[in-house]
């Protein structure tokens, strides 16, 4: 079964995430692509739930919602600190799958209703699940594993399959600073292991063929030296 991975929240109504964009001003972070080396570094523990902290992770749910995309680290926006947001939830609802396993296109058109630019309520629109983990620490593994098709931001337009443990439990401090331990399966699973290894300067294709790997890093050392000029 091929999974989309991050292509899944173009699929969602554009209003998704609109509540927290109400609730203070944008704020879009440039998403650092390869062979950015910050994205090659480790991160530092953060030790205090700051106002400062508080804002990177509001802009770091828009940066990632606004991509879009499932999951965000900071090193990805250029912050060296060990912080990762997450939403899987839209793509654990096997009921927008079509009959071939695959998420069905939603048209921006369907969603017109009388008044434009307003929430049609009769829609089905998923229900965001944002989780912001600070010093997320991946402590068990399963021995079962299980192969995504991932896709990173930072390597725009680039899938590939990555066979990673199945389950995994993971302890982190939440925004109110309670040490949280969960045990996570599925998508969200793959999303967090994903996420964290980018906390460790690693990327999902270090986990694929070296011929693999050296192709698409060199396709984005072009670009990066073109864009330079
Ligand atoms: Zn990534």
């Amino acid at each position: 079964m091929r999974d989309l991975w991050l292509t899944a929240l173009n699929k969602i109504p554009i209003s998704h995430g609109n509540t927290l964009k109400k609730a203070h001003v944008m704020a879009l972070r440039e998403i650092l692509l390869i062979p950015n080396p910050k994205l090659y570094k480790v991160a530092q523990p953060v030790s205090a739930i700051t106002n400062e902290l508080k804002v990177l992770v509001k802009d770091m749910f828009e940066t990632m919602y606004d991509a879009p995309g499932i999951g965000l680290a900071a090193p990805q926006i250029g912050v060296m600190e060990r912080v990762i947001v997450v939403d899987c939830a839209t793509r654990s609802k096997d009921d927008t799958r079509n009959e071939d396993g695959e998420y069905e296109e939603v048209e921006q058109e369907d969603y017109e209703g009388e008044d434009e630019g307003e929430d049609i309520p009769d829609l089905p629109e998923p229900d965001p699940e944002p989780i912001a983990m600070i010093n997320p620490e991946l402590i068990w593994f399963s021995d079962e594993t299980s192969i995504y098709e991932e896709g990173c931001l930072s390597i725009p337009e680039f899938y590939e399959d990555v066979e990673r443990p199945t389950s995994c439990r993971v302890r982190y401090m939440d925004m109110e600073g309670e040490i949280i331990e969960r045990d996570l399966e599925g998508l969200l699973s793959t999303c967090v292991q994903h996420e964290v290894d980018h906390l460790n300067g690693k990327l999902f294709i270090d986990y694929i063929s070296r011929l693999k790997r050296e192709r698409i890093t060199k396709k984005f050392q072009k670009a990066a030296k073109r864009a330079a000029g």
